[in-house]
Formats: C-alpha cells, sequence, structure tokens
C-alpha cells in the first residue's frame, strides 16, 4: 500500500503507539505531522530521524491536544509547510486510577479535555479541508475501555466510550464527502503509559513487575500477550487503505480477545 503524496498528523507520536503509527504511515510514504507534549528537542530528534529514514518530509509541532488553539496551528502549519492535511490519528491520551470518590475532579477534566474534546478539536479544525479535497481519513485511538467498563478507571472509561460515539457521529456527517472517520480500540500494549500502571500496581500490591503485567493480562487479555504498537500500526494502515473506502464510523478491535470475553 502507498500513502505517497498523503500527508499524516499523528497526535502524540512522540511514544508508545503514537510513535509506532506514525512510523508505519511514513514507511507507506506519507509525509508525517509529529505531536507531542513532551521535550521539543526530543519531537525534533524523532522528525530528523523518520525523514531520513523513510526518505519522506516530516515537521515537528509540540502543541497540546486539549487546547482548541493548538490543535488549529497544527492542522495549518500540516496544510501551510507540507501542503494539504488527508490522514489525522486522534492518538495522545493518558490515564488515571483511583475510585470516583478519591478522583480528583482536576484530573477528571484534564483526561476528558486531552482524551475526548483533544479528538473533537482535531476533527473540527481538519475536516473542512478533507472534504474540501474530497478525500480524508480520521482514526481516533479509542480503547477496550471504549466499549466495556473498568473499576477506578471513570475518566479514561467515559473518554473512550465517548470517542467512540463521537466517531459514529463524525463518520455519519462525512458519509458522502470522501472522508472515512472509524476508531480502532486496543487492548493492553506495553507503552510507557501501561508500564506505569504496572509499576504502580507492583508498588501497591508488593509484588514485582513481572507479576503485575501477568495479572493484567489474566485478568483482562485472554491470548495472555502484550500487542505492539505495530499491531496497532497495522489497523490504522487499513484503515487508511482504499480497501478500507467503504468503512466508516465504526471500530476494530485489538486486543487479544478482551472485549469477546
Ligand atoms: P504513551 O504514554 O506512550 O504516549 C502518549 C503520547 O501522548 C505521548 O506522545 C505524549 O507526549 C502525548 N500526549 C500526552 N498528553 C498530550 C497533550 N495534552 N497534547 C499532546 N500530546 C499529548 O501512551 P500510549 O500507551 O502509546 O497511548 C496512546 C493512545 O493509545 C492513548 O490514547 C491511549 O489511551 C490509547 N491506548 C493505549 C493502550 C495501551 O495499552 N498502551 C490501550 C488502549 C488504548
Amino acid at each position: 500500500m502507498s500513502l505517497r503524496g498523503k500527508v499524516a498528523l499523528v497526535t502524540g507520536s512522540t511514544s508508545g503507539i503514537g510513535l509506532g503509527i506514525a512510523q508505519a504511515l511514513a514507511e507507506a510514504g506519507a509525509d508525517i505531522v509529529f505531536n507531542g507534549f513532551g521535550d521539543p528537542a526530543e519531537i525534533e530528534a524523532l522528525r530528523r530521524e523518520t525523514e531520513s529514514r523513510y526518505g519522506i518530509r516530516a515537521i515537528a509541532v509540540p502543541a497540546d491536544v486539549s487546547k482548541p488553539e493548538d490543535c488549529a496551528a497544527m492542522v495549518a502549519r500540516a496544510q501551510e509547510e507540507l501542503g494539504s492535511l488527508d490522514i489525522l490519528v486522534n492518538n495522545a491520551g493518558i490515564q488515571f486510577t483511583a475510585d470516583i470518590e478519591d478522583f480528583p475532579i482536576e484530573k477528571w477534566n484534564q483526561i476528558i479535555a486531552i482524551n475526548l474534546s483533544g479528538a473533537f478539536y482535531g476533527m473540527h479544525a481538519a475536516l473542512p479541508g478533507m472534504k474540501a479535497k474530497g478525500w480524508g481519513r480520521v482514526v481516533n485511538i479509542a480503547s477496550a475501555h471504549g466499549l466495556v467498563g473498568s473499576a477506578q478507571k471513570s475518566a479514561y472509561v467515559a473518554a473512550k466510550h465517548g470517542i467512540i460515539g463521537l466517531t459514529k457521529v463524525a463518520g455519519l456527517e462525512n458519509a458522502n464527502a470522501g472522508v472515512t472517520v472509524n476508531a480502532v480500540c486496543p487492548g493492553w500494549v506495553l507503552t510507557p503509559l501501561v508500564e506505569k500502571q504496572i509499576a504502580d500496581r507492583a508498588r501497591a500490591n508488593g509484588t514485582t513487575e513481572e507479576q503485575e503485567s501477568h495479572a493484567l493480562l489474566a485478568e483482562k487479555q485472554p491470548m495472555l500477550r502484550f500487542s505492539t504498537p505495530a499491531h496497532i500500526a497495522a489497523a490504522v494502515l487499513y484503515l487508511c487503505s482504499d480497501g478500507a473506502a467503504t468503512v466508516t464510523g465504526t471500530q476494530i478491535s485489538v486486543d487479544g480477545g478482551w472485549v469477546a470475553r
């Protein structure tokens, strides 16, 4: 599959799943807009490395997806510096664990702002250009937690269920515009986000991280193995391909059997 000539923005592409998706899209020939919330020098280094490894153009835009003006500016930079924005992957996300009564209000607001509103702001800025061109692909990275619940993850589960609803609405609104909007629902993928959860659990339970990794998988994921960012990227590539031209408003689970359970 070739995405040469397409421009893709992947939010949260400095780490984990987003980085895997950006690299897979670059390997398929797309020009890439890197985004993340970390050290600008780190984002710039990834940009340079990806450009030279895959022979594509890339720009680095450190920005906060929870701010609508940052999302609009990211899309504008893609259009000005790379000529258009054809593929938007709303991937940036964070997690926090606590019972509802102990959940800090500011954490709730932050998770909803990044994990849910960030995807809305991205689409708000990107859809007009895609519709004008008559071609576009939006992929929202949801979660198995967007389809089933989990105790102590109120904001995360609410945001991920929300993004699946938003995906349906955006798919419908763009059904005849040449623009598809879909979600991918990963189960456990071993990234810094999950490594922190494993470390927190090991500390709280007085166990080892290896024991907690096994426990996480045994609780949720019947395949008893973690997915990799490349597994999630493969689903994103499919959704960006011509083969998926009539797939919209829906989601693909890449979850080792989690939701089937
Ligand atoms: P990660 O922590 O490795 O990476 C998160 C990325 O988001 C980083 O690049 C970070 O800089 C960026 N980010 C955080 N806040 C941001 C903000 N305000 N603005 C812009 N960028 C911001 O996490 P990951 O595990 O790769 O998760 C990526 C996505 O996949 C998230 O939406 C997460 O909910 C989802 N997901 C992950 C798993 C998993 O098991 N790892 C499972 C299901 C869904």
